[in-house]
């Protein structure tokens, strides 16, 4: 049994997708836990996963199914992760904040807003609880540079590990509440710290979340120079989580090594991925036969991190 649970996402077709390709899509649900994949040859695919969501399916969904409980670990000081992948335009950040961070309908809210609101709302049905804070730390890593997105001035923030407090980012502002890019990964951490009350013991946990970069092969959009290295780069540091999922999921046994420390990416989540520590994946597709390839590749993804 591993920790990890692994969902599907597709988008709904936007209205310029559905004027170009009427109802023609690349995959459709065929139950509460597969999708079906078509290929430009007519050839079909299916993909499993814990449970698919589709174009009808609301944000609550996602949130209930794949984040609750790491909510409820959390402020059981149980260490947890939520990821987002697949290509840009694939629906990532929508899934993580919604339409507007700012602003949006309370159904369309993200999974990070509903985090906000889970956590504080958690902690306070605890009696035995006198006193708690929830930090909350938001950096990029954009070309294996942490930056901290609170204060820019800190754009290479270093990745300490400490016996007591596990992976910290030595400086990186922590406040109480973007400029997110498809070309870096956004990595929001709560810290979440309890004081009981009578023996004033305290406890802590940690819950991460990550709005990857898209996952899209540099090769189809022609790059060169500094957005083919940035591309290497995202590549790299994606195939380095694929490879710390994969050992965590892959079963050979106790003392298996994790690559933890190849790439940036994988040293922040240390702590919070593997070991008794519940991680989600949300892989998100794109609907469009256009985008057939990536999906293809975003739903293998998946597959391999069961
Ligand atoms: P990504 O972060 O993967 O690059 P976005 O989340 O920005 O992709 O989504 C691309 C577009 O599709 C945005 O306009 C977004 O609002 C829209 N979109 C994505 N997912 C959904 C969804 N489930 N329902 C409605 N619109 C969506
Ligand atoms: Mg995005």
């Amino acid at each position: 049994m591993s920790n990890i649970t692994v969902c599907a996402r597709l988008r709904p077709s936007s209205s310029k997708e559905r004027k170009d390709n009427g109802d023609n899509v690349c995959m459709r649900r065929l139950d509460a836990e597969t999708f079906i994949f078509k290929d430009e040859k007519e050839e079909d695919f299916t993909f499993s996963f814990d449970k698919v969501f589709y174009e009808e399916s609301k944000q609550a969904e996602v949130y209930e199914f794949l984040v609750l409980p790491i909510v409820r670990d959390a402020v059981n000081a149980i260490n947890g992760t939520f990821i987002t992948y697949g290509q840009t335009g694939a629906g990532k950040t929508y899934s993580m904040e919604g339409p507007s961070i700012l602003k949006c309908d309370e159904e369309k809210k993200g999974i990070l807003p509903r985090v906000v609101d889970g956590l504080f709302e958690h902690i306070k049905s605890l009696n035995e609880v006198e006193n708690y804070s929830i930090k909350l730390s938001m950096v990029e890593i954009y070309m294996e540079k942490v930056r901290d997105l609170f204060d820019l001035s800190k754009d290479n923030i270093q990745i300490k590990e400490s016996k007591v407090q596990g992976i910290l980012l030595s400086g990186a502002t922590e406040t109480e509440m973007n400029m997110a890019s498809s070309r870096s990964h956004s990595v929001y951490i709560f810290t979440i710290q309890q004081e009981f009350t009578g023996d004033k013991r305290m406890r802590a946990g940690k819950l991460v979340l990550v709005d990857l970069a898209g996952s899209e092969k540099a090769e189809k959009t022609g790059a060169e120079g500094r957005v083919l290295e940035e591309a290497k780069m995202i590549n790299k540091s994606l195939s380095a989580l694929g490879n710390v999922i994969n050992a965590l999921t892959g079963g050979s046994g106790r003392g298996n090594h994790i690559p933890y420390r190849d790439s940036k990416l994988t040293r922040i989540l240390q702590d919070a991925i593997g070991g008794n520590s519940r991680t989600a994946l949300l892989c998100c597709c794109s609907p469009s036969p256009s985008n057939a390839s990536e999906s293809l590749s975003t739903l293998r993804f998946g597959g391999r991190a069961k």
